[in-house]
């Protein structure tokens, strides 16, 4: 029986483990963990708190807020370009146009482009041209300033009626560390990303805490409006629009609601014209419809299989791959081989309680993965024996072909029976005799 503390711990180490994966993958770090500690000193940037939490597309965002009475733009979801056509026509019977949106799960689709050079993720045409954008659109790599190069593939389009927007605002709430519960946050200027607009607009931006026993008050609604200051549409019902997306934030248990833009219609309305929702993990109990709209294809492949396996990693863009027992030691494991002039592939935590079946699975995530040009395994057996993790090598070995080099350092529990495993195998192994050691050797094989 997993302990509650155990729990936590591994809470603790993901946690960090994001905040580690930004520092990695950004590459901004000349030395070691300082970006993290500073992260952790400073408190995560906003969108720290989003990952690891379950991330669902706009269309399943916008139907969510409709169902809660927030107003968005009628809209049908589409896979084949035959249904894009038929939903274009539906949206829009008598002409005129509407808008294709991709749905991936990122931001910055507008500006984003596809690997085809198909530029732009969301498309304003005529509806008669809405066939011809999709297939463009459809089955293709949409790469944007949060998809990484790698980019998400787009199955599915949003097609949504086109309103003719007059203004565009921010709005969004996000947990906030300092006040302890949610925020919110609107600025008078949406549209662009956040950052831009903090950038561009700082004495816009409005920030409301939001007490999590009481909710929203009226008086704090009419905050936020007038932070927003619209300038069409009804105040009054401006302010009961910002009460209900709080009543989902809080009802659907988020950890974001990002709604960019919220916007005024020439017709006075004001509308939720995209729709970003992440939603607490912890709550997948009781939002059990929510999370079955899980979509594990715009999710890292390496992940999946290693959620699947019940393993705790991390993938990261580097060219090692670990193997480590221990968040703490995976996660010191991922320093040193940084600091030696390598960079990690992945965070792998094999725990404590790993099955050789598990170390098997976990080995074959790492071969599989065309970016690791050397695996390191680094052992401390305490609760895990050397010999389990030994034997899960030798067997996935035997399963997949090894093309790597593999620097293994074992200590404590069972060690002897461990390495002699090792040895019997004929496997070639580097063998190390510590940590530094181990990274040193897993750096050195990448030359
Ligand atoms: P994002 O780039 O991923 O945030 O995608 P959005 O859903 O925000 O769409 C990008 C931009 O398209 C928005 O900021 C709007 O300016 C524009 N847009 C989306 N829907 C409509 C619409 O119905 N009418 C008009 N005029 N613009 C729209
Ligand atoms: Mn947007």
């Amino acid at each position: 029986m997993e302990s509650t503390a155990w729990r936590l711990a591994i809470r603790a180490a993901r946690q960090a483990c994001w905040q580690m994966r930004r520092s990695y993958s950004v590459g901004s770090l000349p030395g070691r963990v300082s970006g993290v500690q500073q992260q952790l000193r400073h408190g995560p940037p906003s969108q720290l708190q989003q990952l690891r939490r379950l991330n669902v597309h706009e269309y399943q965002g916008a139907a969510i807020m409709s169902s809660h009475g927030v107003n968005v733009p009628r809209g049908i979801v589409a896979s084949t370009v035959e249904e894009v056509k038929a939903a274009a026509n539906k949206l829009a019977p008598d002409g005129g146009e509407v808008v294709v949106k991709s749905q991936v799960l990122a931001g910055g689709r507008g500006l984003g482009v596809f690997k085809n050079g198909f530029k732009g993720g969301v498309h304003i045409v005529p509806v008669e041209d809405a066939d011809k954008t999709a297939a463009k659109m459809l089955n293709q790599v949409l790469v944007t300033k949060q998809t990484g190069e790698a980019g998400k593939p787009v199955n599915k389009l949003f097609v949504c009626e086109r309103l003719s927007l007059v203004n565009e605002m921010y709005f969004a709430i996000a947990l906030d560390r300092v006040s302890a519960g949610p925020v919110v946050i609107a600025c008078a200027k949406g549209g662009t990303s956040i950052e831009d607009l903090a950038e561009k607009y700082p004495d816009m931006i409005i920030k409301v805490k939001i007490n999590i026993e009481e909710g929203i008050t009226h008086e704090q609604a009419v905050q936020v409006v007038e932070g927003l200051s619209p300038k069409r549409c009804d105040k009054a019902e401006a302010v009961e629009q910002i009460k209900q997306l709080y009543n989902v934030f809080s009802k659907c248990d988020c950890t974001l609601l990002e709604v960019n833009p919220l916007a005024e219609t020439d017709d006075g309305k004001m509308v939720a014209a995209d729709a970003k929702l992440n939603f607490d993990d912890n709550a997948a109990f009781r939002q059990k419809e929510i999370f079955a709209m899980r979509d594990t294809a715009q999710e890292d492949p390496r992940e999946v299989a290693a959620s699947k396996a019940d393993l705790n990693y991390i993938g990261l863009d580097g060219e090692i791959g670990c193997m480590v027992n221990g968040a703490g030691l995976a996660m010191a494991t991922m320093d040193i081989i940084k600091l030696h002039g390598g960079t990690p592939a992945n965070f792998l935590d094999v725990g404590g309680n790993a099955t050789e079946s598990q170390v098997v699975e976990a080995f074959k995530i790492l071969t599989a993965d065309s970016k690791v040009k050397a695996i390191l395994v680094n052992i401390f057996g305490g609760i895990m024996k050397c010999d389990v993790i030994a034997a899960g090598i030798v067997n996935a070995a035997k399963q997949v072909a090894l093309q790597v080099p593999l620097i293994v350092r074992l200590e404590g529990t069972n060690v002897d029976v461990g390495k002699k495993i090792l040895k019997e195998s004929k496997m070639q192994i580097i063998a190390a005799e510590d940590l530094d050691d181990a990274a040193v050797k897993a750096v050195a094989s990448l030359q």
